[in-house]
């Protein structure tokens, strides 16, 4: 796809790639402090992590182990099933970890909340989140997740690891995908 046409299927970007990379840059500072004096496994969720994890890998000071998870909860459409499938599943034993869950973004909250009832049965010695985006005006179920990027409005977002078909992961902004490509 040649970039004309891509820019003609983005409604406005919401959060730019400055933005992005500054907003993580302080979330890794906290998560610098917090993980101080324990190891922390990082876990991300294919595939629409894969830009926040190695933006935010490579912001933190400490050092950190990763593994990745791969769940299905979409297919190709625009809302969320809840219905939660692992397509493929960690490496590591989360027995005595401390597991912080790497997201790109928190929509209804059920693929998360289902990840994390699911780990808390493996383990670990402790759980929380840091999702780059978070729609509050979709929540499902809440989730508490201690590191937030931005709070965005409920509209399909795409960019930064987010797709829509498989399309559009490596755009540096986060922008709302216009109607037109979907309807
Ligand atoms: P949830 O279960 O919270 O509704 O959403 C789970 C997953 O759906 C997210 O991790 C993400 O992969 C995908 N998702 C949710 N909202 C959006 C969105 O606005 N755009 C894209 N491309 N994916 C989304
Ligand atoms: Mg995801």
């Amino acid at each position: 796809m040649r970039a004309a046409d891509i820019a003609q299927d983005l409604e406005r970007v919401l959060v730019t790639e400055e933005q992005i990379q500054e907003r993580l840059a302080e979330l890794a500072a906290e998560v610098d402090r917090d993980y101080a004096d324990r190891e922390v496994l990082l876990v991300g969720v294919l595939k629409g992590a894969v830009m926040v994890m190695a933006d935010f890998t490579r912001a933190l000071t400490i050092d950190a182990a990763m593994d990745w998870m791969a769940v299905s909860s979409y297919g190709a459409s625009t809302k969320s099933s809840g219905v939660v499938q692992i397509r493929k599943d960690l490496d590591t034993p989360l027995e005595g970890k401390h597991v912080l869950v790497v997201e790109d973004i928190i929509d209804s909250g059920l693929t998360l909340n289902w990840l994390l009832e699911h780990f808390a049965t493996r383990g670990a010695a402790s759980i929380e989140v840091l999702a780059a985006f978070r729609k509050p005006d979709a929540a499902k179920v809440e989730i508490d997740a201690k590191y937030v990027g931005f709070d965005i409005p409920s509209d399909f977002v795409i960019g930064y690891g987010l797709d829509y078909a498989e399309r559009y992961r490596g755009l540096r902004d986060v922008a709302v995908l216009a109607p037109h490509v979907y309807s």
